[in-house]
C-alpha cells in the first residue's frame, strides 16, 4: 500500500502548478538574536524569505501569509488558532494545500485546535517549524519547510491530496497533527506520536502511508468552527495530592471541564476526599476527562479497582487521546456546542483517539 514520490523530480508532468498558501506564524525558524538581550525574537517575513529562495525556485507555487509580529508560539493562544484556521478557510478553494510556520514549543496544541476546526477538510494543512533558526547553518529549517511544501502539495494519480488533514511534519515524518506531543527541546526530532503511526516517512523518496490517512467521509463544505470556551483547566495527579488543592481548582469560578491526568491505565487514589470531590463537580456540570499521564497507552477504567471510583463519579474516559488535542476538543466543543459537549468527547472525532 505504500506510494512512493520522488523528493526532486516533478510530480505535475507539465500540468499546471500546485499552489500551496504558506502561513507564518513565526517560532525559531524565523528567528535572529536580538542584539541588546542575545535571546531568540521572531525576525519580520521580509527577512525569513531573504534565508529561503528555494521557496520561488520550485514546481510548486508558494504565497505568503504572515502574522505581524511574527510570534513565540507561547504567545500564540486561541485568537491566533482562528487566525490560522480562518485565513485556510477563507483561500481553501485558491490553493492545493496549506502550510503553517509555526513555534515548536505549543505546535501540537495549534495544530491539533486546527483539526477540530475545520470540519470536512478535505486539503492538507501542514504544521512545520525549527529547532534552529533559518539562518543558522546547521539548522532544520530548509528541509523541514521545503518537504512540508511538498507534502502539502502533493496529489496521488488520480489528482486527490495524499493526506488531506491536518499535520505536522518535522525531521523526517509525518503525523497526524492530533496525535502528536512536543518531546525533545533539543533534538531536530521534536515530536512524537505516540498512539498512531506516522503517516508518512522522508528520506531520499517521500514514502506515504495511505490506509493509515483520516478522510472526510462527507463530501459536504469545509466548515469553520471558531467559539472556544476557556474556562477549562488540567488536574495532574501526584502522589500525596492534597484536598484544598484539588477542591480549590474543582470549585474555581465558571470552570466547564477538566483534563484529569491520573496513574498508568487510568488510575487514581482510593482517597474517600477524592472520590467526592470529583462527583461533586460532576454533579455541579463540570465534565471531567480521564487522560493518563504515559505517552503510550489507552486509559482502561474498571481494570484495576483504583479506578472504579473514578467511573461512580461519573468521570468520562480520554481513552489514548493527547492532552493537546483533549484541551484544545474540549474547549471547542464547551465553545461551539456545550450541550452535546460530554457526548462529543467520548467519541473520535477525526482520529485523535482509538475507542476499542
Ligand atoms: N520558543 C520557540 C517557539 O515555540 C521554540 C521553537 O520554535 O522551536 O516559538
Amino acid at each position: 500500500m505504500c506510494k512512493k514520490f520522488c523528493n526532486f523530480a516533478p510530480q505535475n508532468g507539465g500540468k499546471a502548478m500546485n499552489k500551496v498558501l504558506l502561513i507564518s506564524t513565526g517560532g525559531t525558524i524565523t528567528m535572529v538574536r536580538d542584539k541588546v538581550s542575545d535571546a531568540l525574537i521572531p525576525a519580520d517575513i521580509e527577512t525569513f524569505k531573504a534565508f529561503m529562495p528555494e521557496l520561488f525556485a520550485g514546481d510548486i507555487q508558494v504565497d505568503i501569509e504572515a502574522f505581524s509580529p511574527l510570534l513565540d508560539s507561547s504567545d500564540v493562544n486561541p485568537d491566533c488558532w482562528v487566525r490560522m484556521a480562518k485565513t485556510v478557510y477563507d483561500r481553501y478553494n485558491d490553493y492545493d494545500g496549506f502550510v503553517i510556520l509555526h513555534g515548536t514549543d505549543t505546535m501540537s496544541y495549534s495544530a491539533s485546535a486546527l483539526s477540530f476546526m475545520l470540519e470536512n477538510l478535505a486539503k492538507p494543512v501542514v504544521f512545520t517549524g525549527s529547532q534552529l533558526p533559518v539562518g543558522v547553518l546547521r539548522s532544520d529549517a530548509k528541509e523541514n519547510l521545503l518537504t512540508a511544501i511538498e507534502i502539502a502539495a502533493a496529489k496521488d494519480e488520480d489528482g486527490n491530496p495524499i493526506v488531506p488533514e491536518v499535520t505536522i511534519y518535522f525531521e523526517d515524518r509525518l503525523f497526524r497533527a492530533n496525535r502528536t506531543t512536543k518531546r525533545n527541546a533539543e533534538h531536530f526530532s521534536a515530536f512524537n506520536s505516540y498512539n498512531y503511526p506516522a503517516l508518512a516517512k522522508a528520506g531520499v523518496h517521500i514514502t506515504y502511508q495511505p490506509h493509515l490517512v483520516h478522510y472526510s467521509h462527507s463530501d459536504a463544505p469545509l466548515l469553520l468552527h471558531t467559539r472556544f470556551d476557556c474556562n477549562v483547566a488540567v488536574l495532574k495527579l501526584f502522589p500525596g495530592i492534597q484536598q484544598p488543592v484539588v477542591r480549590a481548582l474543582l470549585r474555581t469560578r465558571g470552570l466547564k471541564g477538566v483534563v484529569l491526568e491520573t496513574f498508568g491505565a487510568g488510575n487514581a487514589p482510593t482517597d474517600k476526599w477524592l472520590y467526592r470531590e470529583l462527583k461533586s463537580a460532576v454533579e455541579r456540570g463540570i465534565i471531567i476527562v480521564n487522560k493518563t499521564q504515559c505517552n503510550t497507552g489507552s486509559v482502561e477504567m474498571g481494570l484495576y479497582a483504583v479506578s472504579l471510583n473514578l467511573m461512580k463519579a461519573g468521570v468520562l474516559s480520554g481513552y489514548d487521546i493527547t492532552t493537546e488535542a483533549l484541551l484544545t476538543k474540549m474547549m471547542l466543543l464547551l465553545g461551539e456546542q456545550p450541550e452535546n459537549a460530554k457526548e462529543l468527547l467520548s467519541q473520535d472525532l477525526c482520529g485523535e483517539m482509538t475507542i476499542d
